[in-house]
């Protein structure tokens, strides 16, 4: 696995200790997680910054958000594979009806649906709803 410097490296992104702090909670979360979910894991952490290195994070490819079809953004990492000028993250995203956690579902990804609607999709997001692995126990 890569490193949180390797991370931001590949990115282009000068270390800081925010980029990292924020970086590591988000990587080590098994589910997407909104900026108060992240200030309630960092101590003193100011919303403002906090607010901006996330912004950063996704427009570098680093994470991406997970649509869940709730009001509250949350993100996730992202593919390997993205970067500054595209995303591949192309999956549905699961929010769990008990516990409330949003969850990428990496290998169910989003086929292209062939229309003659004449406008032009940029992206599509696919929300299912229900009860997560760990709520299921
Ligand atoms: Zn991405
Ligand atoms: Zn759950
Ligand atoms: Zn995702």
């Amino acid at each position: 696995m890569n490193t949180i410097h390797d991370i931001l490296k590949q990115h282009e992104l000068r270390i800081t200790p925010i980029r990292e702090m924020v970086l590591v909670v988000i990587r080590d979360s098994k589910s997407a997680l909104s900026s108060q979910d992240i200030e309630l894991k960092l101590n003193d952490i100011d919303r403002i910054t906090l607010y901006r290195t996330l912004k950063t994070f996704e427009s570098k490819g680093i994470i991406h958000k997970a649509v869940d079809g709730t009001n509250v953004q949350k993100f996730a990492m992202c593919d390997a594979g993205c970067n500054e000028h595209i995303h591949h993250d192309q999956h549905a995203h699961f929010n769990c009806d008990h516990c409330g956690s949003t969850f990428c579902l990496d290998s169910l990804e989003i086929p292209a649906i062939k229309h003659d609607t004449g406008f032009q999709v940029r992206s599509m997001d696919v929300i299912m709803k229900g009860i997560c692995a760990d709520c299921a126990d």
